[in-house]
């Protein structure tokens, strides 16, 4: 596993891990995250290299934002994805205080300026703020009806959250619920993850490599992980990886700016955890028995 693999072998692997939009449009259940990308000038051709290694290899979702080094990581997908377009599932996300009426339309128009495309195949509201979501939603399916996104979603909402947008006109027409969800914090398993099931709606798993966490340490030492990892002569990020997406309703968007990283990142569909894997790994970083408040970034 970790050696490099044909990217024509890891594309197969990514079609084979797909999850279900509402609208019957498919996202494969690895993707790409760009927080915190295009902000370094040094680092711009190695994270456009990560940005085109990934698309090859299958990890067609990339996610980004207008907040992400304020449009600079949305300028260097526009750069990345120029002569790939049509390989490229894009997301981005609106400020709380821009989504409602034309501030909407501008925020829209700005961010597929600075990405150099004419649509956006989902937008996201990034986080819950003061505007009324029913204003929300009207901004949105009017982009939808005019062709500037092809669906729109939430991210950061909870359960009460997600019971209030999808009973407001046009509410059950999100997309997806984007949330911080990894092994070393497993809050959502509680009541969100099934909740999302239910409702026929994806979850996208933002830090699935437990970035900013302070359980990352905890996760990559552990030994028993180690010991997993070692066992299937993987990585312990291909485990986290693995072991996110194994409900077939949760994608991730682990971030990397090295191409290295993209490759070993797409490699992890090529795992096949077992049953007393996801037991041991139970052990050591157990399910959630009760209610936790939803864990932001
Ligand atoms: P993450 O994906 O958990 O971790 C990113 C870090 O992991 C980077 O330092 C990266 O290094 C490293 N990495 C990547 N692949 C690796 C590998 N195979 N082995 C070892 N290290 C590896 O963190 P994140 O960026 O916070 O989350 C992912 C994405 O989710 C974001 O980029 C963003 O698109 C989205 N997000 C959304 C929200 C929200 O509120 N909706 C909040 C946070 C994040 P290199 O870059 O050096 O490769």
């Amino acid at each position: 596993m970790n050696d490099r693999l044909p990217h024509s072998l890891l594309l197969a692997a990514l079609k084979q891990h797909t999850v279900q939009l509402k609208d019957g449009r498919e996202m494969r259940a690895l993707g790409q995250g760009t927080w915190r990308m295009g902000e370094d000038q040094s680092k711009r051709d190695a994270e456009i290299e990560a940005l085109r290694t990934g698309i090859d290899c299958g990890l067609h979702v990339i996610d980004t934002a207008e907040m992400y080094g304020e449009g600079e990581s949305e300028k260097l997908v526009g750069e990345a994805i120029q002569d790939r377009r049509e390989d490229v599932f894009l997301v981005s996300k609106v400020y709380p205080y821009n989504a409602y009426g034309d501030k909407l339309v501008k925020a829209c128009d700005d961010t597929l300026g600075r990405l150099g495309t004419d649509y956006l195949d989902l937008y996201l509201l990034h986080w819950r703020g003061d505007v009324p979501l029913e204003e929300t939603i009207e901004g949105m399916e009017k982009l939808k009806e005019a062709g500037k996104i092809r669906a729109w979603g939430v991210s950061n909402f909870d359960v009460d959250d997600m019971k209030e947008l999808l009973a407001l006109p046009n509410g059950k027409n999100c997309a997806v619920n984007q949330v911080l969800y990894h092994l070393g914090s497993r809050g959502i398993e509680y009541d969100l993850l099934p909740y999302m099931e239910e409702q026929g709606i994806p979850v996208m798993a933002y830090s699935p490599l437990a970035e900013g966490s302070d359980a990352k340490d905890k996760v990559f030492e552990s030994k028993e992980i180690n010991r997993l990892a070692d066992m299937y002569s993987a990585s312990v990020a291909q485990i986290l990886l693995a072991w996110t997406v194994r409900s077939g309703n949760v994608i991730a968007i682990p971030k990397a700016g090295q191409a290295g990283h993209v490759e070993e990142n797409a490699a992890a569909m090529l795992l096949d955890l077992e049953e007393e894997d996801f037991e041991v790994l139970d052990e050591v970083f157990p399910p959630p028995t009760e209610k936790e408040p939803l864990d932001v970034i």
